[in-house]
């Protein structure tokens, strides 16, 4: 095969739009429903409910935004420890400090790379006092809810879930961000659906979402004047973001066809190599195949170190790693990206507490000094990366993505 730059380039995930979005916006600016209410806004809450399967859905301005709101509800003071999934992005994470709250991160399973059910038991064993869970489900596969969930209930926690990569995916029939009390999805761009941006909180308890309405509403209170008796919030979605939102819904179940087939091209494409796909609960889940994976076999892995900022590695025959692949796929016009840096490994977070499954009972802060400590985070960190997963990537160009990799490992 010949290889040659593609001519456009292939993005990670890039915004599909189909036509109906630019009619939604344009009713809205017809009508004059410019601001944050209006026909979309009731619309797409009414879809996400049914989609969905949860009760409420509030339309705010972002998925953290959501978060946010529901680290609020679920009642996280400051100083409150939180336990947190760590092999997420930052923004399942920052709403829990926005509230004051100390986040401890849970390590990964290698099921399907998120929190690990023994990990979180073993956090409850340290801090028996915790009483809310952030879940978040990576790269659109649900994690594994009915171990998390029992090991929370055991506990009297609360759930938060983090669905802003997984919306769409299901666990035994049922969409995740349905399985916490208070939880989140996102429009980013970058998601399987957008609204160019938005997010949503979903709950089954009406009295939750009514605070939410008011409290991304400016708190306002029942009055002839601006009168308030708490903390409010800019936070509602815009009738034209969900204007693009409406238009897109519709089209939620194509793009997870598309991108699951993109999953299973790879897979395919790949065997043979030393390396693996992203894993899933094929028993008892269906993930959204947001993003396509791989992890590359230990002993496959050419030397590659990483400071804060900068990555180097030595090729070798044979072997590869990700910062290789990832250049290699840059220069051929395609957009891959490091597996999300751990929680724990990040600065902003490095002196939290962090509780791995065989930990020896006390949390850890980061002090891999050495580096002969390996958690599993970290681990898939290091030898994972991100494929192009763009819905608009054709099979044509997959082939010369996947034959790029293979040339890696000659
Ligand atoms: C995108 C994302 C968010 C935040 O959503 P925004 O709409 O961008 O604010 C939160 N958590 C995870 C895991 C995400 O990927």
């Amino acid at each position: 095969m010949e290889l040659k730059p593609f001519d456009n380039k292939v993005w990670l995930s890039s915004p599909t739009m189909h036509g109906d979005e630019l009619k939604y916006m344009t009713e809205a600016y017809e009508t004059n429903w410019m601001s944050t209410v209006g026909a979309n806004i009731n619309e797409v809450e009414r879809i996400a409910c049914e989609k969905i399967g949860c009760r409420y859905a509030v339309a705010l301005s972002s998925g953290t935004a959501a978060l946010h709101m529901a680290v609020k509800l679920a009642g996280v003071k400051p100083g409150d420890k939180v336990f947190c999934s760590d092999m997420t992005f930052d923004a399942t994470v920052n709403p829990v400090v926005y509230e004051g709250g100390v986040p401890v991160f849970i390590d990964t399973e290698r099921e399907t790379w998120n929190m690990d059910p023994a990990a979180l038991e073993k956090a409850f064993e340290i801090y028996p006092e915790v009483r809310v869970v952030v879940i978040a489900h990576l790269y659109g596969t649900p994690g594994k809810l009915d171990e998390l969930k029992a090991v929370c209930d055991k506990h009297g926690a609360v759930i938060v879930e983090d669905a802003a990569e997984s919306l769409g995916a299901s666990y035994r029939g049922k969409q995740t961000g349905t399985f916490g009390q208070f939880n989140c999805i996102s429009f980013n761009g970058n998601k399987i659906i957008t609204g160019s941006s938005g997010g949503m909180l979903l709950t089954d308890d009406p009295e939750a979402a009514n605070k939410v309405r008011k409290w991304s509403t400016q708190a306002r209170e029942n009055a002839p004047w601006y009168q308030h008796e708490e903390l409010g919030y800019n936070y509602r979605m815009s009738n034209v973001i969900a204007g693009v939102v409406r238009g897109q819904f519709p089209y939620l179940e194509a793009h997870i066809a598309q991108k699951k087939a993109i999953y299973m091209r790879y897979k395919e494409g790949l065997k043979g190599l030393p390396v693996s796909m992203n894993p899933y609960d094929a028993v008892n889940s269906e993930p959204n195949f947001w993003l396509s994976c791989m992890l590359i076999e230990e002993d496959a892995m050419c030397r590659q170190v990483r400071s804060e900022k900068e990555a180097l590695y030595i090729s070798e025959a044979g072997k590869s790693c990700p910062t290789e692949i990832l250049e290699d796929l840059m220069k051929y016009n395609a957009e891959g990206r490091p597996i999300w840096k751990p929680m724990h490994m990040q600065p902003i977070y490095r002196m939290h507490g962090f509780v791995t499954r065989d930990g020896d009972g006390r949390a850890r802060t980061n002090a891999y000094i050495d580096g002969s400590v390996v958690d599993v985070g970290m681990d898939i960190f290091n030898r994972g990366l991100c494929l192009p997963s763009d819905n608009k990537m054709t099979p044509e160009q997959q082939d010369m993505i996947i034959e790029v990799i293979r040339r890696c490992f000659e």
